[in-house]
């Protein structure tokens, strides 16, 4: 596979591409698709973005190509919900499988948070997404205090322009919601918004402590205050628990309509919804839709953390109701979350495992409708990027060809010999190494 040979930019032919439907730009009309709903198309890559699209062997050409004989093509990744800042400290770090031990270990870990030893670690974290074919990356940076922030948004800042070319990159501040009851909440607004960046906050452990809903709201009208002021799009994380008490995703979508909040809205985690009786899940997705909520799942992390007790095997999945929130129209998104961390020791950015691990374990195999748009087109859709994501004419070549020929193939096997083109270059980088990585921190 690493001898197919791309013909060098700017202009070549990619012929004999195999591309879901669901993944081309506009979706497939009328052409013949493959048992599953992929396509063989010719397609030509011009100055860094996609010419030409047509039906295989429907146009003549006699350009510089590659004939990849029905192998997979996808758009690049899209991960919409990632921890740069906290990844990559195994072994220095080690986690107690727990997401309340997950938050004491990070504290003592920010000790070490200089920008030298941060920059390390989230180039690590690049590096292995951008081999994998992932080209935009929204990451939540702690926040918790302002110093701690702006230090984490300065160095998000210089490798946002350092990586633009090969990934792209969002920001949310993510502190306790009730931030937004004190003055750090406009200022961590000020902050992202000279960052291009979005709100975040995590609202279940309020909701947590001392059953505390009233203020819980408060902080949620604050919040959508201080983002339609600012004109900034909001990111949560919510109800991350067991817990069917510490319900915080009706409070969220009542409180955006209150608000008449025109911005987006993401609600990532959402575990315990799918505990919930069928009744109040129904209303509740209801009320998400009334909302125009959007939903962000990160099944990884959650299987690792959600049910863990001391010589017990996990009985519950620990995901969200995955299906009932797609049956309800809803978007929803998979994220890669935390890597190599306090809360999730394992990871490499590949979002093309945590698509595989998500369908499995959503069972929304059968059929695959909206499946495979979870990593690519729906966050792209959700971070405001509707260039990525999808393959169509006119958008950048920004292209991952595996050796697969069918999807089925595709999640069965290991795709380590991928091919990533970026804006039509083929990428060359390799995956960076972890013995490298912890000599560099001393680990
Ligand atoms: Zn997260």
């Amino acid at each position: 596979m690493q001898t197919l040979n791309i013909p060098p930019a700017p202009r070549y032919s990619l012929t004999r591409a195999r591309i879901p439907g669901a993944l081309l730009e506009p979706p497939v009309r009328d052409w013949p698709v493959d048992w599953e709903g992929s396509v063989l198309v010719d397609l030509v890559v011009d100055d860094g973005r996609v010419a030409e699209l047509r039906p295989a062997g429907t146009g003549a050409s006699d350009l510089a190509g590659v004939d990849l004989d029905g192998r997979m093509v996808w758009p690049t990744f899209v991960d919409m919900h990632a921890h740069l800042d906290k990844g990559q400290v195994i072994p220095r770090v080690r986690p107690d499988g727990t997401l309340h031990g997950g938050y004491a270990i990070t504290i003592g870990d920010r000790e070490r948070w200089v920008v030298e030893e941060m920059r390390v670690r989230m180039e690590f974290g690049l590096q292995c997404a951008y081999a994998h074919g992932v080209s935009a990356i929204r990451t939540h940076l702690d926040s918790v205090t302002l110093a701690l922030a702006e230090r984490s948004f300065g160095l998000f800042a210089d490798l946002r322009r350092e990586w633009a070319d090969r990934v792209d990159l969002q920001a949310v501040a993510i502190m306790p919601i009730n931030a937004y009851l004190s003055p750090l909440g406009r200022e961590l607004t000020e902050l992202a918004a000279r960052h291009d960046g979005v709100l975040g906050g995590v609202t279940d452990t309020l909701a947590l402590v001392n059953d505390a809903y009233e203020q819980l709201d408060e902080a949620l009208d604050a919040l959508f205050a201080l983002a339609h002021e600012f004109r900034l799009d909001v990111d949560l994380h919510v109800d991350q628990s067991s817990n069917l008490a510490a319900f915080t995703l009706p409070n969220i979508a009542r409180a955006k309509l209150r608000a008449n909040f025109e911005g987006r809205v993401v609600c990532g985690h959402c575990v315990n919804l799918s505990l919930q009786p069928d009744e109040v899940v129904d209303t509740t997705l209801a009320l998400a839709r009334a909302a125009d909520l959007s939903f962000a799942s990160m099944p990884a992390g959650m299987m690792y953390l959600m049910d863990r007790a001391p010589g017990r095997t996990p009985r519950w999945r620990g995901v969200t109701a995955a299906k009932e929130i797609m049956a309800a129209g809803l978007p929803l998104a998979v994220g890669g979350d935390n890597c190599r961390d306090a809360w999730f020791p394992y990871g490499d950015h590949d979002m093309l495992d945590t698509l595989k691990q998500a369908v499995r374990v959503f069972q929304t195999d059968d059929p695959m409708k909206g499946a495979l748009e979870m990593a690519t087109r729906t966050p792209a859709d959700i971070i405001r990027r509707p260039d990525l994501g999808r393959i169509g004419v006119g958008l950048p070549a920004k292209l991952v060809i595996f050796s697969a020929r069918s999807v089925n193939s595709l999640f069965c096997r290991d795709q380590a010999d991928r091919i990533v083109i970026n804006r039509g270059d083929r990428v060359l980088d390799a995956l960076p190494r972890h013995e490298d990585l912890a000599k560099a921190l001393g680990m």
